[in-house]
């Protein structure tokens, strides 16, 4: 193409520059002239181009498009994006959780389902799984849990001895576990798999009624998976496998879409159900809260720029709008906090001004100065003021997604109650969900994934747990590993 039909290169600050090839220096063959700003500029901006990791959750994929509501929830919340007709843009990023940036998208892992709604009311963000529980329910354990699912200290390998010694010395894992070890531990693609809350939030409608919910966002793909043959062979040939799948088919022209379902229990029922349903190892049964659909959200437009708009999309669960509010389950009360201070950590505390973080409705508060502020601030700089700044309005959006509490200041498990128990729901899995083949698959991925490298007494425990779970399995297992 002749050069003047080509926008002119430019530095960062947009100053035409004269080379794209040869950096400035004396003569031909002579030293190169530190005053080549140009040279300086590219050179600095491409030892800053790596940003660390996040941890966990580094491998991922992520398109932007439309939650549209379909039923009137209404009843329930009044969320805005939540209203019937409303349709809000967002964001959505999936991920594997162990593995780094570049590590194959088909290992055996849960995926992570992130979501940013850019409502008229401020950004709301739902952080879930493609799994509706998860390993542990205190959020204490949470560290050294992805610790175990990492990399050891000494060699820098992953170590599935590691992994079992954890699970098989934390029960509550049992469910998760068992999930992961299913079909659901390799979807075949992102967009066969749902994606899950897993945590229960409080929807708050306009009269001030109060409802605990639990989202599941059903592909309408169908659900499909890779059995642990086809995922390792891919895992060599593909390692973006998913990643590729996902950005094809948005391109061709087949936007995957997921709609959206809610289980709701009435405020009053949390206090007396048979288990606490707060906890984040358990589901509540479909028979108990039967699924209410709420409308679909559709996948149809790729990023341009993925390290700008998907790796630095920072989702945090402490972003909720008027109508949704928390629950106290403790794991999502940690996940408030610890969001946006890995955000803060990772991409710097300027975050939230990165356009694809950045609300698209008005801003107005009064935060100011620092390196947390790129946007100009007018006077006044202050609250209360008689100088028109903005005002709370607590008549119009009032802090109403809330429970009581009270008691001594301890460190306790939750309070037991009749079906608290870790086996219970694993087991109803593996028996009265799964069928004979389904149950086939599951006794071989445990038993390939203990046969590579648990020791004794670990396995020991792991087949005891499995037992547990379920005796058949577990007695299925111990032969498989022994054989
Ligand atoms: P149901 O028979 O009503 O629901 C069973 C659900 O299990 C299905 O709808 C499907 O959910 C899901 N499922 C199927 N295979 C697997 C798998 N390999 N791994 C994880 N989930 C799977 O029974 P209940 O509601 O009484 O629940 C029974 C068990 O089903 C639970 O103990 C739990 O393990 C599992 N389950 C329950 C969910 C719930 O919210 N009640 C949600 C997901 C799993 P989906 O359509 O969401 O894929």
């Amino acid at each position: 193409m002749a050069n003047e039909n080509r926008k002119p290169t430019t530095t960062d600050a947009g100053i035409p520059v004269a080379s794209d090839e040869f950096s400035l220096t004396v003569g031909p063959d002579g030293p190169i002239l530190l005053h080549d700003h140009y040279l300086m500029e590219q050179m600095a901006s491409f030892n800053r181009e790596m940003i660390p990791d996040r941890q966990p959750h580094a491998k991922g994929s992520g398109a932007f498009g439309r939650f549209e509501v379909t039923r009137d929830v209404s009843a329930y919340t009044k969320a805005a994006l939540f209203q019937p007709g409303a349709k809000t843009e967002m964001l959505a990023r999936f991920s594997t959780v162990a593995g780094e940036s570049g590590s194959p998208d088909t290992w055996r892992d849960v995926r992570g389902f992130a979501l940013k709604f850019y409502t008229t009311e401020g950004n709301y963000d739902m952080v879930g799984n493609n799994t509706p529980v998860f390993f542990v329910r205190d959020p204490m354990k949470f560290q050294h849990f992805i610790h175990s699912q990492k990399r050891r200290a000494d060699s820098g390998l992953r170590d599935h001895d590691m992994q079992w010694d954890f699970w098989t010395l934390s029960p509550e894992s049992a469910h998760q576990v068992a999930i992961l070890m299913s079909d659901r531990g390799v979807p075949k693609s992102y967009r066969h798999m749902n994606g899950y809350t897993s945590h229960t939030y409080m929807w708050v409608n306009a009269k001030g009624e109060r409802f605990w919910v639990k989202y599941h966002f059903k592909t309408d793909q169908g659900i499909d998976f890779l059995t642990d043959e086809e995922a390792d062979r891919i895992a060599g040939e593909d390692a973006d496998y998913h990643r590729r799948d996902l950005y094809n088919a948005i391109r061709e022209g087949n936007p995957p879409s997921w709609t959206l379902k809610v289980q709701i229990m009435p405020f009053e029922d949390a206090k007396t159900y048979r288990f606490n349903p707060f906890d984040l190892t358990k589901v509540w049964p479909h028979g108990d809260y039967p699924l209410q659909e709420v409308g679909r959200m559709t996948l149809d437009r790729n990023p341009n720029d993925f390290h700008a708009e998907i790796e630095q999309a920072a989702f945090e669960p402490n972003n909720l709008v008027p109508g949704i509010g928390a629950s106290p389950d403790k794991m999502l009360l940690a996940r408030l906090v610890s969001y946006s201070d890995a955000h803060r950590a990772r991409l710097g505390v300027n975050y939230k001004h990165i356009p694809v973080n950045a609300p698209k409705c008005p801003v107005h508060s009064y935060s100011k100065g620092g390196a947390m502020r790129m946007k100009n601030v007018s006077d006044p700089v202050y609250a209360p003021n008689s100088k028109g700044g903005p005002a709370a309005d607590g008549e119009r959006y009032p802090e109403d997604a809330t429970w009581s509490a009270d008691g001594d200041f301890i460190r306790a498990a939750y309070t037991l109650r009749k079906d608290d128990d870790d086996w219970g729901q694993p087991g109803a899995l593996v028996r009265e969900v799964m069928d004979d083949a389904a149950r086939d698959r599951l006794v071989s991925n445990v038993v390939g994934h203990l046969k590579k490298g648990v020791t004794e007494p670990v396995l020991e425990r792991a087949l005891e747990y499995w037992r547990n779970i379920d005796k058949e399995t577990g007695d299925r297992i111990a032969k498989g590993v022994k054989s």
